[in-house]
């Protein structure tokens, strides 16, 4: 008998429990990937992730050969393509993994009517893409948790499942027809510095930051010019890394930061959870605060100054430089840049989020906008009305200008705090500097915020 295994964002051979029951269960598998139309046409997929997606895939049909299997890649409609595989390979079972969004959840039902029609089964399985299957927590008296700290409590105490070796012999069967798997060529508009996906590549960083990083997160995760956290959310993203082993190996290594760096696993779960409660919370506000933001026609200039990097404050346009290069962004400057739009510029949170989810290589439905929401004072922050100050948190957490220097080139060449308020420079020194004046006054911004919000 045969099964076949639905990979989607779980693009890995290492602690993965649909394919551990489909071997178990049958006697050949079909690994399928599908190219989803679906995904495409929404504009979710954008180049930077594609690349990666198109490095992961490569690399998980690398490791299927080593063990004696291919990946089986298709495109088109997914419930429609799975059943034609399924149907080609006379399967009784597609074994999947469970996802938290709308669309995700939508698929997984079609794909269960589909399949059921034909007389086969849909086995869903979950802690593939979460440490905690969401839902498994809930408080007293709802569905879901609205707060984290709570939540962190209960998933600390939640038992996590052993981890699954990677299979050592996948057996496909003959005669699946697979297309050709996507590659990084023909893609434009990648970011230069565009991380490498892959399972392969994903394990190696993981060996390097429990070996080299991990310890010290907990006193350096916020240091912005150090850039001293993990960088696995892309691998967290894909699948090529799974949240359960990172949590076991990341508690064997114990100590400080270790107990950090699995706290914010935990945020990860936590916004899944919220996610898959409340899934209109991927577009509309999670909780109201009544605000008029302004839209992105009505704010175009604040808004195209914001995305090119070029607002007048450096710490600011240092992160969106870096979101561009590198496809990616430090968390803190994630919090800044966030802050900077939608309360001091007072523009919509859903218009940063589509930038975010443009060019992130980590770009996450759930990560991505429960942090906007959390940010913009309509998500899950307890504390929503708070505004970081750019010059403020520039002092804090590059109190050098190393971060500023590295990625705005224009200010290299300032000594002392003029790297972060260019602004104070007078005269000649001021017109030697070619980079702008703050589109925005800082105490006027504020102004605005706390009114519109009826805090003043
Ligand atoms: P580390 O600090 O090493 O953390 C380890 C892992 O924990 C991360 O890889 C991530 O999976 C998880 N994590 C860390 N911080 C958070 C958090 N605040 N919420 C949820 N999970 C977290 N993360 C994404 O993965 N995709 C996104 O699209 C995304 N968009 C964001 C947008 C905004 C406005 C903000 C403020 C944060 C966003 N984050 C997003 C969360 C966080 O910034 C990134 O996960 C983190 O910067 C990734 O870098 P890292 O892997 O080095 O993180």
């Amino acid at each position: 008998n045969v099964s076949v295994v639905l990979f989607t964002s779980d693009l890995r051979l290492h602690d993965h429990p649909p394919l551990r029951a489909a071997l178990d269960g049958a006697r050949q598998v079909v690994p399928l990937f599908v190219r989803d139309r679906a995904v495409l046409d929404t504009g979710f997929a954008c180049p930077n992730r594609l690349a990666f997606l198109a490095d992961c895939l490569r690399d998980l049909d690398a490791g299927l050969h080593d063990r004696g299997g291919r990946l089986v890649f298709r495109s088109g409609e997914v419930v429609e393509q799975v059943c034609r595989v399924a149907g080609a390979a006379d399967a009784d079972e597609v074994h999947l993994a469970a996802d938290v969004s709308a669309y995700a959840r939508a698929r997984e039902d079609r794909l269960r009517r589909a399949l059921e029609a034909d007389g086969r089964r849909l086995h869903v399985h979950d802690t593939v893409t979460t440490a905690a299957p969401p839902g498994a927590l809930t408080p007293a008296a709802s569905d879901h948790f609205a707060v984290f700290t709570p939540y962190f409590r209960r998933w600390s105490d939640h038992p996590l499942r052993k981890v699954l070796a990677a299979p050592r012999t996948v057996r496909v069967p003959d005669g699946i027809g697979s297309e050709e798997l996507p590659g990084r060529e023909g893609l434009s508009g990648l970011s230069e510095g565009l991380a490498r996906g892959g399972e392969r590549e994903g394990r190696a960083r993981l060996a390097s930051w429990l070996r080299d990083g991990i310890t010290s997160y907990d006193t350096g995760h916020d240091d912005l010019a150090g850039d001293a956290t993990s960088r696995l959310s892309p691998h967290l993203h894909f699948g090529t890394l799974s949240p359960v082993e990172l949590v076991h190996r990341a508690r064997k290594a114990g100590g400080p930061g270790a107990e950090a760096f699995v706290r914010q696993l935990a945020w990860r779960d936590f916004h899944r959870q919220v996610l898959a409660a409340r899934p209109a919370a991927g577009g509309a506000d999670y909780r109201t605060r009544h605000d008029s933001w302004r839209s992105e026609a009505e704010a175009r200039e604040d808004v195209e100054a914001w995305r090119a990097g070029q607002t007048g404050y450096p710490l600011v346009d240092a992160a969106m430089r870096q979101l561009r290069h590198e496809g990616w962004m430090h968390n803190r400057a994630r919090m800044l840049t966030a802050s900077f739009l939608t309360k001091t510029l007072y523009v919509d949170w859903r218009v940063g989020a589509r930038h975010f989810l443009d060019l992130l290589v980590d770009g996450d439905l759930a990560n991505n906008q429960l942090n906007w929401q959390w940010t913009a004072g309509t998500g899950t922050d307890t504390r929503p009305n708070r505004v970081l100050n750019p010059v403020a948190q520039a002092k804090r957490y590059d109190p050098d200008g190393v971060y500023v220097r590295r990625w705005v080139p224009e200010l290299a060449g300032l000594e002392g705090p003029f790297v972060h308020e260019p602004w104070r420079l007078r005269g000649l020194d001021r017109a030697a500097v070619d980079y702008p004046d703050p589109i925005v006054d800082l105490a006027e911004g504020l102004a605005r915020f706390r009114r519109a919000r009826g805090l003043d």
